[in-house]
Order: C-alpha cells, then sequence, then structure tokens
C-alpha cells in the first residue's frame, strides 16, 4: 500500500510498504478521509515538542483525524465491525493507570497518539492499524468528509462546552482557524450570541460566509459584556487578552498552543471571579459530535477548503494551497489510488 512519510525536518515521501496486519485486538481500516492539522505541520517542520521530548521521531507517518470502512479483525474482535464505518480516537492510554481507571486514558502518561506519539503510524495511507477499543461507528448520515472532522469537532465540543453558555450568552472566540470555527458552530447551535476575532482579511470573510454576523478584526472588538472567551488562536499574546475581554464572573477557555510561553495576570483571574479552563484532546467528546453531524445540529463541512492525494500532502504541509482550494481552513485527504493517480 502507499503510505506519507516524514522522514526529516521538511523531507517526504510517498512510499510503497506492506499493507498493515491485524493484530490481536486489532482492526485494519481502509481509509476513506484523512485531514491534515496543525500538529502534522509542527511534524512537517520539525517544531512539534514531542519530537525534542523523545515521544516521537522520523520517519514518522502522520495523519489523526480520519474516517475509513473496517477491513479486517484479529483475534478477540467482534467481527460486527466488519464493514463498518468508522472513526478513531487518537489516544490510546495504557487502559491500567489511574488516569485511564478514571476515564482520562487522552491524559495517559503512556499514552500512544495515532500519528503523532509512541510510533504509532498514522491515516496517512490506503490502511491503518488500530485497536478496535478505539473505534466508534459513524452512522450512514456521517459521510468520511463528516468522519474525518470528528476528532477536531470533538475538541471544539468539549470547549464550547466549556464555555457554558445559556441561550443568549454572548460568547467570543479568538482564532477563526477549523477550531475556532467548529467552536463557533457549535455554541451558536447552543443558541449563543457568538463573536468571532480573526487576524487575516480572508479569515473574517469566510467566517461571515458561514453567517458569523459578529466577526472582528483585533483591535475592533466592541466593548461588550462576553460571558465567555475562548481562546483558539495560536497568539501567545491571546490568552491574556482573553482575560481582558471576558466579563467578571465568565468563563475563559483555552484550547489554542502557542509557539511560545503565553502569560496572564492571575490578579485578574481572582479579582474578576472568572473560571479558566484547559482542554487537550476530542476524547471525551467524541461520541456527541458524531451525533451532532449525524443529526445535522452542526454541517462542518464548508469547512474543508480542497481535498487532495497523497503525492499533494507535503506540499501542503509546506504551506501551499491546493489549486482551486477554496478560503476554508481545512484540508482533506483521500489517500486511496483512483484520488492519487488522478483520471486515466
Ligand atoms: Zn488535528
Ligand atoms: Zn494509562
Amino acid at each position: 500500500m502507499r503510505a506519507f512519510v516524514l522522514t526529516s525536518p521538511g523531507a517526504w515521501e510517498v512510499q510503497e510498504l506492506p499493507a498493515p496486519v491485524a493484530g490481536p485486538g486489532e482492526v485494519v481500516v481502509d481509509v476513506e478521509r484523512v485531514g491534515v492539522c496543525g500538529t502534522d505541520v509542527e511534524f512537517f517542520t520539525g517544531a512539534m515538542a514531542y519530537l525534542h521530548q523523545g515521544h516521537s521521531a522520523y520517519p514518522m507517518r502522520p495523519g489523526h483525524e480520519w474516517a475509513g470502512r473496517v477491513a479486517a479483525a484479529g483475534e478477540g474482535v467482534d467481527t460486527r465491525w466488519l464493514g463498518r464505518r468508522v472513526m478513531g480516537d487518537t489516544m490510546l492510554g495504557c487502559g491500567s493507570c489511574r488516569r485511564c481507571v478514571l476515564g482520562r486514558q487522552h491524559l495517559c502518561e503512556k499514552r500512544r497518539e495515532v500519528g503523532i506519539r509512541g510510533g504509532q503510524s498514522g491515516a496517512l495511507a490506503e490502511q491503518l492499524a488500530v485497536p478496535a477499543s478505539s473505534l466508534h461507528a459513524l452512522p450512514d448520515s456521517v459521510d468520511p468528509v463528516l468522519g474525518a472532522l470528528v476528532e477536531p469537532g470533538g475538541n471544539a465540543l468539549r470547549a464550547a462546552r466549556a464555555a457554558a453558555p445559556r441561550p443568549g450568552d454572548r460568547v467570543l472566540v479568538l482564532g477563526p482557524g477549523t477550531i475556532g470555527l467548529l467552536v463557533a458552530m457549535f455554541l451558536r447551535a447552543a443558541d449563543a450570541e457568538v463573536h468571532l476575532m480573526g487576524a487575516t482579511e480572508d479569515s473574517l470573510v469566510f467566517a461571515r460566509g458561514l453567517g458569523f454576523e459578529h466577526v472582528w478584526p483585533e483591535g475592533s472588538v466592541p466593548d461588550l459584556p462576553f460571558d465567555a472567551v475562548i481562546d483558539a488562536s495560536n497568539a501567545a499574546h491571546l490568552p491574556g487578552s482573553a482575560l481582558e475581554l471576558v466579563e467578571p464572573g465568565g468563563r475563559l477557555v483555552y484550547i489554542g498552543l502557542a509557539g511560545e510561553p503565553s502569560r496572564i495576570d492571575t490578579r485578574t483571574l481572582a479579582l474578576k471571579d472568572v473560571t479558566a479552563v484547559g482542554i487537550l484532546s476530542g476524547s471525551p467528546g467524541l461520541d456527541a459530535t458524531i451525533h451532532a453531524y449525524a443529526t445535522g445540529t452542526v454541517d462542518p463541512r464548508p469547512l474543508v477548503a480542497a481535498t487532495v492525494g497523497l503525492t499533494e500532502v507535503g506540499p501542503v504541509l509546506a504551506g501551499e494551497r491546493p489549486p482551486g482550494a477554496g478560503l476554508g481552513p481545512k484540508i482533506h485527504v483521500d489517500p486511496r489510488p483512483s484520488m492519487a493517480t488522478g483520471p486515466l
């Protein structure tokens, strides 16, 4: 099978590899769709912290936002998975430590992460082997595009829930990238008054096109009481701005990660009586996200700007926009040969 492999910072190959075999407890999935995200870009550039902490190493195959169909089941796996469309949890906890036992396997010290950490190969390939225990079945109404948006959606749903809006509450989202826009969609579905702040004109235009009317460039956010502020940006100064912007008694949600430490003044946090929440991983939000997509409560498909084949992943990770791409923040990959080789 063909697979996309990063061999060193900035270097990649599409390799012909032996097809994976489902080991005990595992399934092999025919991958139908994969999302490319900022984490993959960090592995491409070499900036990703896990590379420097010994959690990850080249050569590696990224891809953690995926959907596909189960093609083979290993020993001990329920054969009813065969033929099912699924997505999989990125986080693979050890299953036996205190955090795993408490249901927080996404925080397991010894966890592997599909396409990210612990040598667990990702989904940028025609086939992927993963533990059956990590699978989530997708109903027919969740197509492969939606399925590959469940993982980022799980992150966003958790961030939106952490903001805990009551109907009519005013919530400001900083950073209209994939996560920020998904958060905004979940907040809108909860009847919040959603405001978005972005850095580039294109991102603001795109957000307006999704039907968000309160869209502001930085520095132009109106002086209104925001019941919650969510930082979904990668700007080191915005976590501090979020604390300035939130209404006393309100909630702050931090899901964005900057390339350097962000500082907030905890005196302001205390004096404003604000609750601050950090979010890592979509794991505890995957089922609720699948339900929201299946019922049409949230439809994030407009976020996908283009779908490319495996040979075009390298240029995308290097920052190139595929020809004909829209303004949306998400690029999808169809790793199947028909897509990769184009029409005959
Ligand atoms: Zn991602
Ligand atoms: Zn564990």
